[in-house]
């Protein structure tokens, strides 16, 4: 069979960039390797994601912020970090920011349910579940995508929306800069005592990396632990009593009683940045294209930022009548998403690194890093100006700044 836009992969970005393509005339399929059923009533995987102003904006445009039921929806009003033992340390204001707050924290199978929903209703989409791509291709007639059970798929564009370890990515030829930083962390949705106040903790301490994100019930949050594998291991075999007393002790009893009240889900830390994000009637899109370190929480709002650009683009060729597949146009996308991402991905690696690393140098740099935070209200401003902006330009000066601070700090090779 044939469509305008073949894309592979239903998670939150291949989703949300078939939703943003509804109404513009365009044919597409959809092929995704989980069935039907997991997709329209998506596992709890024990990710939060943090959303900034810009991609909440965009998610109301897309009609999945109304289907989000309000008790899953935790309200991110201020933000402080923590180095070592030093309290309360370096702390993010929404009234500094002019806004009345932060952000939100929506868990991601929420996101996913509510994207399937919208994507559900879409008459010119046809959807594939159960079934994985196994190889694309590419000759004069166009692209050709070939599903397992043999089919075979051409389009004008295919869209690889495929996660950080995207084959597609690999089968178009597309080298990607990998960073695994042999850490594990752990998400885990807990009650606790003590309330929130709707307060994001990010808590560099030494031998962990500690987060917590606020829920919409005062007295819930998701508990966020980077560890290295075989402690993590050690950590995920306790049974509930112990790892709540565990986590407890972790978080300095600061939030009194701690109880498990999610599953324990635990993740890689593996950075992806893909050398190009287009090829031949191709481009990756989402993970595929920028998988985040989730420490500055940014890996979905870099995935929307990215397919908001394309959409666009291929909307406007569509209405033009101009091909969708034109070379100017892969370009144009790639152009815009790497100038928005590349800063903030070099800079949150850095960050891991630097904020896991517990060697005296590394502690004394951000040490002093968190004290100029603290001290300089422009540095401040300048970062929160980043967080809740709601227009999609990327912000230069910030951006300068971050990739002035790795150049100082990171002997280029
Ligand atoms: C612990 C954690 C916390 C996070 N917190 C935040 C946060 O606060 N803010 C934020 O913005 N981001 C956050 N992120 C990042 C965010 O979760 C990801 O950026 C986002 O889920 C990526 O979505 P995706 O659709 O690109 O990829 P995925 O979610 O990986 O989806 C890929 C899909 O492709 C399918 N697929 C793969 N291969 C094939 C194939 N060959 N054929 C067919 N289908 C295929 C898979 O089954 C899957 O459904 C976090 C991530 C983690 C791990």
């Amino acid at each position: 069979m044939s469509f305008d836009v073949v894309v592979v992969g239903a998670g939150p970005a291949g989703l949300c960039f078939v939703r943003s393509l509804a109404g513009s005339g365009l044919r597409i399929a959809l092929v995704e390797r989980q069935e039907e059923s997991m997709l329209a009533d998506p596992a709890d995987d024990g990710r939060e994601i943090a959303i900034t102003h810009h991609s909440r904006k965009l998610l109301c445009e897309l009609g999945l912020w109304q289907r989000l039921p309000e008790q899953e929806i935790g309200t991110l009003r201020d933000a402080m970090v923590l180095n070592g033992n030093a309290y309360p340390g370096l702390v993010f204001r929404h009234d500094e920011a002019g806004k009345s707050q932060l952000g939100w924290l929506v868990s991601n199978h929420a996101i996913r349910r509510a994207a399937y929903a919208e994507v559900a209703e879409m008459t010119e989409v046809r959807r594939i579940t159960g079934m994985g791509v196994s190889a694309v291709s590419n000759d004069g007639d166009g692209a050709h995508v070939s599903l397992d059970d043999g089919e075979v798929l051409h389009a004008s564009l295919v869209v690889a929306a495929d996660s950080r370890f995207s084959h597609l990515r690999r089968a178009a030829g597309i080298p990607a800069a990998m960073h695994d930083f042999g850490k594990l962390m752990l998400v885990c949705r807990m009650t606790h005592e003590r309330t929130h106040d709707q307060v994001a903790w990010e808590w560099f301490d030494f031998g962990q990396t500690l987060a917590l994100l606020p829920l919409h019930d005062p007295h819930t949050s998701s508990v966020v632990l980077t560890l290295p594998p075989q402690q993590m291991q050690a950590l995920l075999s306790l049974d509930d009593a112990a790892f709540e007393a565990d986590m407890a002790r972790r978080f300095q009893q600061r939030l009194g009683r701690m109880a498990v009240a999610g599953p324990r889900c635990s993740y890689p830390l593996v950075g992806v940045y893909a050398r190009r994000f287009v090829a031949e009637r191709f481009a990756v899109i989402g993970d595929a294209a920028v998988g985040m370190h989730p420490v500055t929480a940014h890996g979905f709002n870099f995935g929307l930022l990215g397919l908001e650009v394309l959409a666009r683009e291929l909307r406007a060729a569509r209405a033009a009548g101009q091909a969708i597949d034109a070379p100017a146009l892969l370009q144009r996308y790639q152009r815009e998403h790497r100038r928005a991402t590349y800063p903030l991905y070099l800079a949150t690696q850095l960050l891991a690194s630097l904020y896991t690393d517990d060697r005296r140098p590394a502690r004394l740099v951000r040490g002093l890093a968190l004290a100029a935070g603290t001290r300089l209200r422009p540095l401040r401003h300048l970062i929160m100006a980043e967080l809740t902006r709601a227009d999609e330009r990327p912000a230069p000066p910030l951006a300068r700044a971050l990739l002035a601070l790795r150049q100082s700090l990171v002997p280029s090779r």
